[in-house]
């Protein structure tokens, strides 16, 4: 290791020379307080930016070992950690050196959610942070008086404000340590009391709008109140008492007039299964972790998915037990959306109808008079939803104003009116009894086959002609491999691009597994169990600070919509 001095004398040394001289900085240099490593220097001030990390010894950074040691501390921990750097940045960074990028510092920074991010890592020795910055430069020369002004200036400061225990508000910090513990500790207990969610009083749901997901103003919002039908009290390992509203396993439907906060409500239960940072409105809404959104996405590949259970002889004799098509319609789309879930572990299915095929989830009495069985192919959702609890323990949350006939298959009913919950089965039930839909149930006794597919190796290639792997993701929404684009935009649970750009690298790194026996399960969970081990660093063998933790279901799903995608089904 150099020393800080000898940094400042090798930049000094390289002043106005090329961009390229940067690269005799590369290593790593003793400040003291923390060393500091520049693992990559960019090619030149526009391209993208240099790859530094700082690490902060454990008798310099201070932090006491209540603040790490439970793993929701911890990565509650590293996401405090990388907020303040972030925050720090913008406070002591000028920004603005020169060309290009000159002087950026840049940290991949957090949302609304508290995830495990590879950009703070915590060891029992150090806390690691890796960030980018952009080397200063005039035109395309080095500038080395404003590098040194950053290097020695504003990281320091930054450094030292962000990742040293005495210089945080501690109250601050251990309040978000609590808020993710509690919230990992009642979906521990969602399953023992037997519920899919739990949305506290007073919770916050709505938005500012549908592209910021920071709260509405309290002024502005109706605050959650719990149905006493459907009340539940916990005890919470830091908070204390709290209770709310539990949404009990099986068939639960959320209905009522427009606008009156169904899907405000659902969202929030989607968003449910990750942690969210104090005062966010959703910091104990919770929701079992492999609760699946599900929408219909027509235009979406499907590989050789059974889709029997939903949908049975397509016109001109189209298998459907070993479905494939490029361009899939709504209906189909949702069947295999559901199916590829259930394949991959899905304990429960949350459904709007304003993202739905209606020909998927329902069709009515006159319906079937009109159009005979034999001529459709769709059993609908309202026939399966309840065997597939009944066989696969696999519980929906539907929201549906538009028709009564799920009373029908509604375990539990609850009626949204002006923002506010009530539970209304009792009353649901006799409308039923009341008004018989007289439909035919069309979806036979029992659920159907689930079918395992074994993905083949060779039909995931991220190679462009004959460069090696490229990946990359363009926004949240879609991941760019080789020569296609994954078009990932249906995932709704989806919520920060370091999750799209781990997914990416995950899809690679699964490749090792892909053996022509191991199924899309086994893989997607090997892959899963080598991060829980090792951390998300495994996907890549260059240290990245760009990515968050996703989840098993996720990258199942981005391999399902890889375009050139083959898959065999497990016999
Ligand atoms: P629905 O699905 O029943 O038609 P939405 O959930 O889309 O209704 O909500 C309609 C509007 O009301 C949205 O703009 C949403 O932000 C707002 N909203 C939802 N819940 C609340 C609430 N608790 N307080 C204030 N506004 C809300
Ligand atoms: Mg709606």
């Amino acid at each position: 290791m150099l020393t800080e001095k000898e940094l400042r004398e090798n930049l000094n040394k390289i002043e106005g020379a090329g961009y390229k001289s940067y690269k005799s900085l590369l290593g790593e240099y003793d400040f003291g307080d923390y060393a500091l490593f520049i693992d990559s220097v960019q090619r030149d001030p526009f391209a993208s930016p240099s790859r530094l990390r700082v690490r902060v010894y454990n008798d310099k950074a201070g932090f006491p070992s209540d603040t790490y040691t439970s793993r929701s501390r911890e990565i509650a921990l590293r996401d405090y950690l990388a907020r303040k750097f972030n925050e720090n940045i913008k406070l002591f960074s000028l920004g603005n050196r020169g060309s290009g990028g000159s002087g950026r510092i840049s940290i991949d920074a957090p949302g609304q959610e508290i995830l495990e991010r590879s950009s703070v890592v915590i060891t029992h020795l150090y806390i690691e942070v890796r960030f980018t910055a952009g080397m200063p430069a005039i035109g395309r020369s080095v500038a080395a008086k404003h590098a040194e002004a950053m290097l020695f200036e504003e990281l320091p400061k930054i450094v030292n404000l962000s990742l040293k225990f005495e210089n945080l508000d501690e109250a601050q910090l251990y309040e978000h340590l609590h808020c993710a513990e509690d919230a990992d500790f009642i979906r521990g207990e969602l399953e023992n009391l037997g519920l899919v969610a739990f949305i506290a009083e007073k919770s916050l749901l709505p938005r500012v709008s549908g592209v910021d997901d920071r709260p509405l103003p309290e002024e502005d919002a109706i605050l959650f109140e719990s149905p006493v039908e459907l009340r539940e009290d916990l005890f919470l390992p830091n908070l204390g008492m709290i209770s709310g509203m539990g949404i009990p396993k099986g068939v639960t439907l959320i209905t009522g007039g427009g606008f009156h906060g169904k899907s405000t409500l659902l969202r929030a239960i989607e968003r449910g299964i990750y942690n969210h940072i104090p005062g966010d409105g959703r910091e104990f809404v919770v929701t079992n972790p492999n609760a699946v959104k599900i929408r219909a996405e027509d235009g979406r590949r499907v590989e050789n998915v059974n889709i029997k259970p939903f949908i049975s002889k397509l016109p001109f004799g189209k298998e459907t037990e070993s479905f494939s098509t490029d361009d899939a319609s709504g209906s189909t789309s949702q069947a295999a959306n559901i199916l590829e879930a259930l394949e991959v572990g899905a304990d429960a299915l949350l459904i709007d109808e304003d993202t739905t095929a209606t020909n998927f989830m329902i069709r009515d009495h006159r319906m079937q008079e009109l159009v005979a069985k034999n001529n459709e192919p769709i059993n609908p959702f309202i026939d399966k939803v309840k065997s597939l609890f009944r066989e696969h323990r696999v519980s929906t949350v539907l929201v549906i104003g538009g028709s009564g006939d799920y009373f029908d298959v509604a375990d539990r009913v609850i009626r949204m009116t002006e923002y506010k919950p009530e539970e209304v089965t009792e009353e649901a039930k006799e409308i039923a009894d009341r008004f018989k839909t007289e439909r035919v149930v069309e979806g036979g006794d029992y659920f159907g086959v689930l079918t395992d597919r074994i993905p083949i190796r060779e039909s995931v290639d991220a190679a462009k002609g004959k460069r090696k792997a490229k990946i990359s993701q363009k926004g949240l929404h879609s991941i760019k491999f080789g020569k296609n684009l994954i078009d990932i935009s249906a995932l709704e649970q989806l919520v920060d691009m370091s999750q799209t750009n781990a997914i990416g690298d995950a899809i690679v790194y699964s490749k090792r597994y892909m053996d022509g026996v191991k199924t899309l399960r086994e893989i997607t969970s090997l892959v899963m169990m080598d991060i829980a081990r090792n951390g998300l660093d495994v996907l890549k063998k260059k240290v990245a600070g760009d990515y968050a933790e996703f989840r098993s279901l996720e990258l199942a799903a981005a391999i399902n919509r890889l375009r050139t995608l083959h898959m065999e089904q497990k016999k």
